[in-house]
């Protein structure tokens, strides 16, 4: 038995039909937990579909009424990038409600798994990027709203820029507060090829993101710290830049819960990405993250995101690992 929640349901399968979203993942890891006696059945906590007033937390009444009533226009459907349809929105809802879960849970055991969610490209207003409802910003919310925690940390490892939860939590931040002038020599950056670390505001809730700067999205608005990563970066360089970066953002804010955003993509094998992090690295990624969470005594909520791979497997591995870095670590 773990000592922690896995937050699943079969209904997390996205009926996205042919895609390169591998929408059979979240299944395939639950049976690859269970088959290699990783977890087992009573480890995982079946969710409820978010309420309509809790995805309203983070996104637009218009763009909620459309996604309810099928009403975005075809370049709202395009921009998405998945096919619309209602299961598809009932899908969206339930890992929201996913999201929430792990996050009660991680409040309570230290830590709570979505074997699902880490939609980071969805704004308030429209969807983009396989990314309909962000979960993790509206679990954030929630929890905020039901006075659980004050201030959230997100730490994006996907190899895509986090620019959904960017864009949602900027209009929160405190104009009033410093700029942080700190540049990324004079933390100690590590010395491998040009990464960039760009720092901004923060209010209640402080945004990290890591990842490839030659890549989707093309508009990246700011987080509160950006490590924009050169292509092709491997496992130590990838490693001491995560490292620097939760340093830095720890030294700046003290959150009440840490929202890691796992992505598979960094892998070198990835389709849609272009970083080299071996399966090893990304293991290594993960215990880093919880290591840092755990001897600050922050709980951490962990939602999946990307994965790509040309191998299925690979991605339903890494996705795997992540749990079995957490059982090490907490
Ligand atoms: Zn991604």
């Amino acid at each position: 038995m773990l000592p922690f929640k896995l937050i699943y349901s079969d209904d997390y399968f996205l009926p996205i039909g042919a895609h390169v979203f591998p929408a059979e993942k979240y299944r395939r890891v639950h049976d690859r937990l269970i088959a290699t006696q990783l977890a087992e059945t009573a480890d995982f906590v079946t969710p409820q579909p978010a309420s309509d007033q809790d995805v309203l937390l983070v996104h637009k009444p218009e763009y909620v009424r459309k996604l309810k009533t099928g009403t975005l226009s075809p370049s709202e459907e395009m921009q998405m990038e998945i096919p619309y349809s209602p299961e598809l929105v009932r899908a969206f809802w339930l890992a929201a409600g996913g999201s929430i879960l792990a996050a009660q849970h991680a409040l309570k055991d230290g830590i709570g798994f979505n074997i699902g969610g880490g939609f980071h490209h969805a704004f308030p207003d429209h969807g983009e990027g396989f990314c309909m409802v962000h979960d993790v910003a509206v679990a954030i919310r929630r929890m905020q709203r039901d006075d659980k925690i004050r201030t959230a940390m997100t730490v994006d490892c996907d190899v895509h820029q986090g620019n959904g939860t960017a864009a949602i939590f900027a209009g929160t931040r405190v104009p009033t507060q410093p700029l942080p002038s700190t540049s990324a020599s004079s933390l100690g950056s590590p010395s491998g090829p040009g990464g960039k670390m760009r720092h901004a505001h923060a209010g209640d809730v402080f945004t990290i993101s890591l990842h490839q700067h030659n890549n989707y999205p093309a508009w990246k608005p700011h987080s509160s710290i950006d490590v924009d990563l050169p292509d092709g970066i491997e496992d130590d360089d990838y490693l001491a830049w995560l490292d620097n970066a939760l340093s830095s953002g720890l030294r700046q804010f003290e959150p009440d819960l840490i929202c890691y955003i796992a992505g598979a993509d960094p892998y070198q094998e990835d389709q849609l990405g272009g970083l080299k992090l071996t399966i090893g690295g990304l293991k290594k990624r993960d215990e880093l993250v919880f290591r840092v969470a755990k001897a600050r005594q922050i709980p951490v909520m962990v939602t999946y995101a990307g994965g790509y791979a040309r191998n299925v497997d690979d991605t339903v591995t890494i996705h795997c690992n992540t749990v079995v870095a957490a059982k090490e670590v907490m």
